[in-house]
């Protein structure tokens, strides 16, 4: 509860710790008035007056004018028969002064909506007056999606001008954490691909930050990165069940953004390591909060998607927009660290009852994006499993699936 100078109503903040678009949150949610003497003359009604500042704030705060203040006096003069000589003199200073005062409060009015947003500390960067998605054509690919409902992008090839993404990308200092998993055996069969491909075609020119989490940091093979790229690796325990070490990548993502890479980077990508790049992968799939198409179902219908159907499990959907693939997920830190931890509690909270998600991280990821749109969609261009027969929406392969061999890798 904050109370807010001398106006009578209490003014409730519902501080949301989970909620990250901290603008959004307060315009649409923060402030709500709880009524309290309100004179009989003039009650209260909800809805004669904005939300984020009730009549009381603007009264006090703006300092409005109301009944009984400076106007009608004013206007009394105005009205009277003396308006003559020096009192058109006594008129004018009062029409000075009444301007002076307007003057001061419309100051007073920029200082005291920022000091009502002043709890909420913003972590947000400058805004940027161009959005570059506006640059995008969506009338280059009909034979496939270009706009969800909710009219976030997505990206295909032939929509997007490479270079216009990139150098504005360049020009905002857009800096990009890439986090992969490989624990256990995963290490060995993919990171060396992985990271090999990801140097000839994943965000060139921008700098990039490879977080490699394994088990056996000594055996992670060296890899030369460009200039302005570089590459750490941290050391994980491994978990014993394959399912938790997919499941899992939520709390250490979280943990590292946490701890590091808020303070470095704007945007965090999180990639499964059986993958391989083999075209651009670039800053036109960067984004606020990006989710990727799965391949096997970006043409199917909802009731094909393969949802959690358990009611029993957080990750439980009864309908959604798409099926998304955990292969793939991205965005500001901000977003992508409100997504590991809303998607690692979910994973605990159906411990606790003894249940897991049909698809792991991914029934939860979908669950997730379900309820909280994903602002930009990448195609399965992005991420294409090969053995696919119908490639004919593919342009250009940029990611593909690296072989499978379960029996042999996964941790029974
Ligand atoms: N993973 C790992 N070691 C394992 C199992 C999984 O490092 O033993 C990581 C790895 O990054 C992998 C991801 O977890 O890409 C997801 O697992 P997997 O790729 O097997 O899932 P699928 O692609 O079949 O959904
Ligand atoms: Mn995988």
């Amino acid at each position: 509860m904050w109370r807010i100078g001398h106006c009578r109503h209490w003014i409730s903040l519902h501080t949301c710790t989970t909620s990250l678009n901290r603008d959004h949150f307060l315009i649409r949610n923060a402030i709500e008035e709880e009524p309290e003497n309100q004179p009989a003359t003039k009650p209260y009604q909800k809805g004669t007056t904005s939300r984020r500042f009730p009549a009381c704030v603007e009264r006090r705060y703006l300092q409005l004018p109301s009944e009984g203040c400076g106007c009608r006096s004013v206007k009394a003069i105005c009205s009277g028969h003396i308006l003559r000589g020096r009192n058109i003199w006594i008129f004018c200073c009062l029409v000075l002064l009444v301007l002076g005062v307007i003057s001061l409060n419309s100051r007073y009015l920029t200082d005291t909506v920022q000091r009502m947003d002043l709890p909420v500390a913003s972590t947000e960067p400058p805004r940027h007056f161009v959005n570059v998605d506006d640059t995008l054509n969506f009338g280059a690919r009909p034979a496939v999606q270009t706009r969800t409902s909710w009219r976030a992008p997505i990206i295909w090839e032939g929509m997007f001008d490479p270079k216009v993404f990139d150098q504005k990308h360049i020009q905002e200092n857009s800096t990009v954490a890439l986090t992969v998993f490989a624990v256990g055996r995963y290490l060995d069969a993919y990171i060396k691909t992985f990271l090999t491909s990801a140097e000839q075609h994943f965000m060139l020119g921008l700098p990039v930050t490879y977080y490699v989490f394994t088990d056996l940091p000594d055996k992670v093979p060296n890899i030369t990165v460009a200039p302005q790229r570089s590459l750490r690796v941290m050391q994980v325990s491994k978990h014993n069940r394959w399912q938790d070490i997919s499941m899992m990548r939520m709390k250490t993502i979280s943990e590292v953004i946490e701890l590091e890479l808020r303070h470095h980077f704007r945007y965090v990508f999180c990639f499964d390591v059986d993958q391989e790049f083999k075209g651009r992968f670039g800053s036109e799939a960067l984004g606020d909060s990006v989710a990727l198409l799965h391949a096997h179902y970006y043409k199917a219908e909802e009731p094909a998607f393969t949802y959690d159907r358990n009611v029993k499990s957080k990750a439980f959907m009864k309908t959604g927009d798409y099926y998304y693939h955990a292969a793939i997920f991205g965005g500001t830190w901000e977003n992508v660290k409100h997504l590991v931890d809303a998607c690692y509690l979910n994973i605990m909270v159906d411990k606790m009852h003894d249940v897991e998600a049909l698809w792991h991280d991914e029934s939860h990821l979908n669950k997730y994006f379900w309820i909280h749109k994903p602002s930009k969609l990448l195609s399965p261009e992005y991420c294409w499993d090969e053995s696919i027969g119908d490639k004919s929406d593919i342009h250009v392969f940029r990611l593909v699936w690296a072989p499978k061999h379960y029996d042999t890798l996964r941790t029974k």
